[in-house]
């Protein structure tokens, strides 16, 4: 499959083909843990990596790895590695170029789990985050010390309405010599393409958006094959032989795919944060009608914000798709296709009628989760956010009075006819 097909094309055929025994058109469910070698010598090279195959379905699997084309396809990287949730794929992505006492720099608008396995979770490793303010670029610059090894951020950042000058601060990576990660999870790469602004590796949680449908937890590190990283003597795990694999050294021996057989061959090997082939499959399915829902995703999301943004019982609403917003000049450059459907509005009355708006709403569902074709809200901070701090919450546009919509694919006048009923009870 060559890049010159369209992004509506790619999204359907990218890594496929008719199954080799069988001739199936839609891609096999590979339910298998192993894989019969040819002879002794097939699986020596195996094992060895002087040759691509299948050993056992906790490193690689024939349907994961149709995923994992894809996704890389469509996000214009040479790689991907897919991992069994978009948390998994997080830790994938740093593990290759972290060690005790190194740091990442971290964007203070991120998930809110995000947030919590960097303040938290990731010191078990000895590894810490530096939360900035990306908007405050030379903050950003100034965190970076001799001991960071990336620089993390969202595109359209959760819970919605920012999104980051990804090329301003790929200025500041480039020069710093460091990986940029962006995690591209709300904006999917129909939306927004990290790579195109400089972006190192991206991460998905394959749970929302790509897979569409809130069946399967998933993620994906996907490589841009663009990072030398032998130049600074900071990655040995890619540029320093590797004693399990008889001193290879990643970088010189693998060039672009380095990081991606990294991820496979010791990360996935050793942590086992694997996909299984039946995820693999409900994400496959979903990605076929990836640009279709995004559209009306899009479309949605910009009546329903505006309808809000006009209502009386509404303090703001921060859509990066509203010409109100701080952030909609960047859209046209970071995500043309328009600012994705999450985004959060505050409401006259504070954390008591956020309480009652989500128990009064029919239509939307009251979960943790975003990116499905139906619409759904949260209060962040009485659920995903409520381990945050005040300040925390503040900072990631999360307060009090505050509720996240994701806006699904269903009619979107009648969205707005349960949000208006739901708003007389609320603010009654
Ligand atoms: C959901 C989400 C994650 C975590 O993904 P899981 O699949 O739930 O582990 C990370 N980043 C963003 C932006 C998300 O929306």
């Amino acid at each position: 499959m060559t890049k010159t097909y369209a992004f509506e094309t790619l999204q359907v055929h990218a890594g496929a083909k008719p199954d080799p025994a069988t001739g199936a058109r839609q891609v096999p469910i590979y339910q298998t843990t192993a894989y019969v070698f040819r002879d002794a010598d097939h699986a020596a090279a195996l094992f060895n990596l002087q040759e691509v195959g299948y050993i056992y379905s906790r490193l690689t699997n024939p349907t994961v790895a149709v995923l994992q084309e894809r996704i890389a396809t469509l996000e214009g990287g040479v790689g991907a590695v897919c991992c069994s949730s978009g948390h998994a794929a997080q830790i994938m992505a740093l593990f290759p170029l972290m060690a005790p006492g190194r740091n990442v720099v971290a964007s203070t608008r991120l998930y809110g789990g995000t947030l919590q396995q960097f303040s938290n979770t990731i010191r078990k490793f000895g590894w810490s985050a530096k939360f900035v303010d990306f908007d405050d670029l030379a903050a950003v610059e100034a965190a970076i010390d001799d001991d960071t090894r990336a620089v993390f951020c969202e595109s359209i950042a959760n819970p919605g309405g920012y999104i980051t000058d990804l090329d301003a601060v790929a200025a500041i990576t480039d020069k710093a010599g460091l990986p940029l990660i962006v995690d591209n999870t709300s904006a999917t790469p129909w939306l927004c393409r990290p790579f195109e602004h400089g972006a190192t590796l991206v991460v998905h949680s394959t749970t929302k958006y790509l897979t569409g449908n809130g069946t399967v937890t998933g993620g994906a590190v996907v490589d841009s094959g663009k990072f030398d990283w032998s130049a600074s003597g900071k990655f040995p795990a890619l540029s320093e032989p590797e004693p399990a694999y008889h001193g290879l050294k990643f970088h010189e021996a693998l060039g672009p795919m380095a990081f991606t057989f990294y991820g496979i061959a010791v990360g996935l090997r050793d942590l086992g944060m694997t996909m299984n082939p039946q995820g693999a499959h409900y994400t496959l399915m979903g990605i076929e009608t990836l640009s279709l829902r995004m559209e009306r995703h899009v479309a949605n999301a910009r009546k329903v914000a505006a309808w809000l943004e006009a209502d009386p019982r509404i303090e703001t609403v921060t859509y990066a798709g509203l010409p109100s917003s701080p952030y909609y000049h960047r859209v046209a450059r970071i995500c043309p296709r328009g600012a994705g459907a999450l985004f959060t509005f505050a409401i006259k009355g504070g954390y008591d009628a956020c309480v009652k708006l989500v128990n009064s709403l029919e239509l939307f569902s009251h979960v943790a989760n975003l990116g499905d074709t139906r619409s759904l809200v949260i209060h962040p901070a009485s659920t995903t956010h409520r381990q945050l701090s005040p300040e925390q919450l503040a900072k990631a546009g999360a307060g009090a009075n505050v509720v996240r919509l994701s806006i699904g694919i269903e009619d979107a006048d009648d969205l707005i006819a349960d949000l208006d009923q739901a708003l007389a009870r609320a603010t009654a």
